[in-house]
Formats: C-alpha cells, sequence, structure tokens
C-alpha cells in the first residue's frame, strides 16, 4: 500500500508540467543528483533504471516548483533532497549504505550563497532526513557542523524525531555490505564501494544559490569514518560571488582536493563554469586518482555535472524550463 502511495506521489509529480517562468521573473534552475559511481547500463535491469529516472525526476520537479512558486533556493534543495533521502533507490537516508560495523552513520551537509551560513551533520544513525538536521544546525546554532550523539542531542531538541536504526535497513544494501567484506578478504580494492549520494543546488528568484548533500557515505566505512559530504568546501559550497556545487565519489579525494571550493575559487578567477567544474573533475582528480562528479551551478542559473566515473544519476530545470534526466555518460539533452 506504502509503495502504491508513493509512486502515484511520484507519478503525479512526474505529471505535472514545469511551470514557466512569467515574462520579468528572475530565473530559476535547478540540478540534482543521486551519486555517481560504475553505473553502466549492461549492468541495469530496465525496471530499475525505470525507477531510478522517475525518482530523479519527481525530485527535480518537486524542487523546481517550489523555486516557481517564489521559494528560496534552500527550500527547493531541501524538497530534492528530502525525496531521494525517502527512496530506498539512494545512498542516503533510506537507502543509506552500511559500514563495517553492519551500521548506518549518516552525513550531510548543507551552503546558502547569500551570506556563506552553513550546516553539517556527521555520522547520525538516528535521524530520518539528515539534511534537515543539517539546516537546523545553520539556522538554529551557533555552529557549522555536529557530530554523532551530540547531532542527535541538538536534533532531539529541536523538536525532530529520532527513529529506530532499524529504518535504514534495506536488503540491498546489506548484499552490498557482504560484498565488499568478501573483496576486502580477498584483497580486492573498493573501487565500487562508493554510490548514490544525494545532492542538489538550485538558484531562486532573488538570485540566491544554495546546495545541499546528503549520505550514507561509503559502503564498509570504517566506524566513525567521515567523507566529504558534510564537509563544508569538499563536498558541499555556495557563494553567489561565484558558484554552488554538490559533490559526489570518493571522498578521501574530494577532501584532500577541496573540490566544491576549488571549482568554485576558479569561477571567482573567471574561469567559465562549465571549464572550471571541468578542469577539477576530470584533471586534477583524475591524475590525483579520485573518482566521481559534481553538480555545478553559477549565478545565472548556467548548470554543469562533470563527473569522471561510468556514470552520474542526475536531473536538472534549467532556467529555460527544460527538464533534463541521465543516468550514463553519453546522455544529453532535455526529456521536455
Ligand atoms: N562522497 C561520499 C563519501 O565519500 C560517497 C558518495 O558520493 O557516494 O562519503
Amino acid at each position: 500500500m506504502r509503495i502504491f502511495i508513493t509512486l502515484l506521489t511520484l507519478a503525479s509529480l512526474a505529471a505535472v508540467p514545469t511551470p514557466a517562468l512569467a515574462s520579468g521573473d528572475a530565473p530559476v534552475a535547478i540540478v540534482i543528483h543521486g551519486g555517481a559511481g560504475t553505473i553502466r547500463r549492461e549492468d541495469m535491469d530496465a525496471a530499475r533504471e525505470a525507477a531510478f529516472r522517475a525518482a530523479l525526476e519527481a525530485a527535480v520537479r518537486a524542487g523546481h516548483q517550489r523555486l516557481a512558486a517564489g521559494e528560496s533556493s534552500l527550500v527547493a534543495v531541501r524538497t530534492a533532497i528530502n525525496l531521494l533521502e525517502d527512496s530506498p533507490l539512494f545512498n542516503a537516508g533510506k537507502g543509506a549504505v552500511f559500514n563495517a560495523d553492519g551500521v548506518n552513520e549518516l552525513d550531510a551537509s548543507v551552503m546558502s550563497g547569500r551570506d556563506r551560513n552553513a550546516g553539517a551533520v556527521s555520522s547520525v544513525r538516528r535521524v530520518r532526513n539528515p539534511i534537515d538536521l543539517a539546516i537546523a544546525v545553520m539556522q538554529h546554532s551557533p555552529h557549522v557542523m555536529l557530530s554523532g550523539e551530540g547531532a542527535e542531542r541538538f536534533a532531539a531538541e529541536q523538536g525532530m524525531a529520532l527513529i529506530d536504526p532499524g529504518y535504514f535497513h534495506t536488503d540491498f544494501r546489506w548484499q552490498q555490505l557482504q560484498d565488499a567484506r568478501e573483496r576486502e578478504t580477498a584483497g580486492r580494492s573498493g573501487a565500487a564501494d562508493f554510490f548514490s549520494t544525494v545532492g542538489a543546488v538550485a538558484l531562486d528568484r532573488d538570485g540566491n544559490l544554495a546546495a545541499g548533500t546528503s549520505t550514507g557515505g561509503m559502503t564498509n566505512k570504517r566506524f566513525g569514518r567521515v567523507g566529504d559530504s558534510p564537509i563544508i568546501g569538499a563536498g558541499t559550497f555556495a557563494d553567489n560571488a561565484s558558484c554552488a556545487v554538490s559533490a559526489t565519489g570518493h571522498g578521501e579525494y574530494f577532501i584532500r582536493w577541496v573540490v566544491a571550493y576549488d571549482i568554485c575559487a576558479r569561477v571567482a578567477a573567471g574561469a567559465a563554469l562549465a571549464d572550471a567544474a571541468d578542469t577539477v573533475i576530470n584533471h586534477v582528480l583524475v591524475e590525483a586518482g579520485g573518482a566521481g562528479g559534481v553538480i555545478a551551478m553559477d549565478p545565472e542559473g548556467n548548470i554543469a555535472m562533470p563527473f569522471n566515473t561510468a556514470g552520474m544519476y542526475r536531473a536538472s530545470v534549467g532556467v529555460d524550463g527544460g527538464v533534463f534526466v541521465g543516468i550514463y555518460g553519453e546522455e544529453g539533452g532535455v526529456v521536455d
């Protein structure tokens, strides 16, 4: 029944036409990702691929509807990420991966481009929508990042429900952990051990950018490991003076190469968004050996979504209202 209702909700969201901009309105745009990784056409069955496309399209349209209604980029980012967190398909919220202890530890962050305000949480185990807690840290605490038990105590103080960690169990992710353990025992690298972190970047009518990222991290990660997703400048960054970015990939590289900030620093120094994002993902990171991708947007609503992996789940609604959904490397164009 619940699945049926979810499908109905997704179907009704997908069926709603993208609102066109009234003339004179400032442009709005949104881009989301559902993670980069070893995502190949030949490994995907048709039903699973269709489910990913429907979930991405529903999330990007839902975020865009908020922008078209005049709401802030922060609200749009949260709306899109909440839908992806609640889907078992993505490695965030409900679909989070397991760590080496067989536990789900979730990370998230958010940044506002207007004032560089930011909030982040790491290693939370009982928060259904970590992006909501990151936003609460940004808006209702004097801090930028809270971790573990302290973050959960803050969630309770904010009136957020602390849920049974069993909520995050999915058989699919449990099997991924067993596979990763086997690979580790066999001495093979964990190159396929990251997938499907989620993120969103949006531009609202007031010209404000925002970016957010939410993840379960990497399968079989060591207990307490924190990746790039909750680290401002690495996995998430937003500044109206340059750009906004949400990243996905092998977090240790994204932290050391300060990927999100590096892209925006290049834009601030005069590079076009597409060139800056391409340079960092396809040159700097490739030379370093770091796999992954980003979504990025500048204050004009230009969008870039480069990745150096086989695929990246991604979707956007540009300033012209065109909707794009993509999974594999070779895809381009808009779906309507
Ligand atoms: N970047 C995330 C991390 O390292 C994983 C991912 O994007 O899939 O935790």
